[in-house]
C-alpha cells in the first residue's frame, strides 16, 4: 500500500461512473470552429459568447500594449501593480454598467473570494441560492459567516429563512448568480432587490454570464431588470463575453474602497497582466460602439434553441445563449458527447459535481460567430445522435 493509493482507486471511480474529466486539447484560435485533439470541428461549448477571444481589435490593443508596457504587472495591485491600464479599464467598467465604481481581479473566481469576506464574517448570515456557482460557495466559506441555501430561484424560501434566522446575527448578505450557468436561469433580482431592502441586507449578485449578454448592449443582468442603484455589488467576469480573461466588482464606491483594503486576491495576488487589461479595455469599447455582437448572438439562440425543441430534445428552462440538452445519466451524457465529436461537432457533457446527479447534460454555449450554416450543421449532428441514441424519435 502507498499513501496515494486511495488517489488511484477514487480516479478509477470516476472513470466507472462516467465522471472523469477527459481534457481536450485546442490547437487553434477561438472561434466557430476550433481544431480539437488534432481535428476540425464546430465548436459548442466555448464562453466566447461574441467571438471577442480571437476578436482582431483585440489582439491589435494587446500587442501595441505590449510593446509600450511590457507583459507583467510585477507585483500586486496595493504595492507597485496598478498601471495606468487597470485604473482607466475600471473608470469605464463602471461607466458603462453606471456604477459609482469598480475594481478588477485576475478572474471571477478571485472576485468572489475577495468580496464575500469582505463583507461578512463569523457573526453574520448569508442566504445563497442553492444553485449558486462553485467561486460563491467557496468564497461564502471562506467569509466564516453563517451559510444558509435557500431553494434555487425561489424567493419565498429565501424570505422564511431571513425571518427565522437573521435576528441572531449582527449582519446579514443575500448572494445569487444572475444567470445560472448550467441551466441558464435568471434569477428574480427585482423581487430580491424588495426583499434585501425589506430586511436591511447587503445585496450581491454573480453576473458572470450576463456580463455581455443581458441588459442594453450587454450591460448586464442590472441593466437587464432596470435595478441600478439597488443592487450593493455586481461580481462580473471578463473571462466569458469579454473574451480575455479577469473578473470585476461593480458598485457602491464605499464597497470597491473597502476591497482595495480587504480584498484578500487583490491584496496577495498579482495584478491582472497589461495584454489582458488592453484587450478588455477594447472589448469594452466596441461594446459601447454597437450593439451588433450581442444582438447577433441572441438570434443565434432564438434560432437554435426553437430547432432543438422541434427536434424533440428536452433543452430545460433556460432564459439566455445557454442551452442545456437534459440528458440524465452520466454514461450517456459523456457518450453523447463523443458521438458528436464523431460527428464533427464539439459539445461538452456536464455531470456531478457540477451539475446534480442524474441531472448530467450536454451544455451548448452559442456564439455571436456561429453562422446559421454553422447552427444548421450542429442541429443536423444532434438529430444523427440524438435518434442513434434513442433520445429522441
Ligand atoms: C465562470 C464563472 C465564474 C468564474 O469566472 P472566471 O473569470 O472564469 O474565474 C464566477 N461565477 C460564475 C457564476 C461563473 O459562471
Amino acid at each position: 500500500m502507498s499513501k496515494t493509493d486511495w488517489i488511484q482507486q477514487e480516479l478509477d471511480a470516476l472513470k466507472e461512473q462516467g465522471l472523469y474529466n477527459y481534457i481536450r486539447t485546442i490547437g487553434s484560435p477561438q472561434g466557430a470552429w476550433l481544431i480539437v485533439d488534432g481535428r476540425r470541428v464546430l465548436n459548442f461549448c466555448s464562453n466566447n459568447y461574441l467571438g471577442l477571444a480571437n476578436h482582431p481589435a483585440l489582439v491589435a490593443a494587446a500587442k501595441r500594449s505590449l510593446d509600450e508596457m511590457g507583459v507583467g504587472p510585477a507585483a500586486v495591485r496595493s504595492i507597485a501593480g496598478t498601471t495606468t491600464l487597470h485604473v482607466e479599464l475600471e473608470k469605464r467598467l463602471a461607466a458603462f454598467k453606471g456604477v459609482e465604481a469598480a475594481l478588477t481581479f485576475q478572474s471571477g473566481f478571485n472576485a468572489n473570494l475577495a468580496t464575500i469576506p469582505a463583507l461578512v464574517g463569523k457573526e453574520d448570515v448569508i442566504f445563497s441560492d442553492r444553485l449558486n456557482h462553485a467561486s460563491i460557495i467557496d468564497g461564502c466559506r471562506l467569509s466564516g459567516a453563517k451559510i444558509i441555501a435557500y431553494e434555487h430561484n425561489d424567493v419565498h424560501s429565501l424570505e422564511e429563512h431571513i425571518r427565522a434566522n437573521l435576528s441572531q446575527y449582527r449582519r446579514g448578505l443575500i448572494v445569487t448568480d444572475g444567470v445560472f450557468s448550467m441551466d441558464g436561469d435568471i434569477a428574480p433580482l427585482p423581487a430580491i432587490c424588495e426583499i434585501a431592502q425589506k430586511y436591511d441586507l447587503l445585496l450581491m449578485v454573480d453576473d458572470a454570464h450576463g456580463e455581455g449578454v443581458l441588459g442594453r448592449g450587454g450591460r448586464g443582468i442590472v441593466d437587464h431588470f432596470g435595478l441600478h442603484g439597488k443592487v450593493d455589488v455586481e461580481v462580473g467576469t471578463l473571462s466569458k463575453a469579454f473574451g480575455v480573461v479577469g473578473g470585476v466588482v461593480a458598485g457602491k464606491s464605499v464597497i470597491v474602497e473597502w476591497l482595495r483594503q480587504r480584498g484578500r486576491p487583490f491584496l496577495f495576488s498579482s495584478a491582472m497582466t497589461i495584454p489582458d487589461v488592453a484587450a478588455c479595455l477594447t472589448a469594452l469599447e466596441l461594446l459601447e460602439q454597437s450593439t451588433e455582437l450581442v444582438d447577433r448572438l441572441w438570434a443565434n439562440a432564438h434560432y437554435f434553441k426553437a430547432e432543438m425543441k422541434r427536434l424533440g430534445f428536452d433543452i430545460g428552462s433556460s432564459e439566455t445563449p445557454i442551452t442545456p440538452v437534459m440528458l440524465g445519466e452520466a454514461p450517456l451524457a459523456q457518450q453523447f458527447s463523443r458521438e458528436l465529436l464523431e460527428a464533427g461537432v464539439f459539445a461538452m457533457a456536464i455531470g456531478y459535481p457540477t451539475v446534480p446527479r442524474g441531472k448530467a447534460r450536454i451544455r451548448v454555449m452559442l456564439s455571436a460567430v456561429h453562422t446559421r450554416d454553422d447552427l444548421d450543421q450542429g442541429l443536423e449532428a444532434f438529430q444523427t445522435v440524438g435518434r442513434k441514441l434513442g433520445v429522441i424519435s
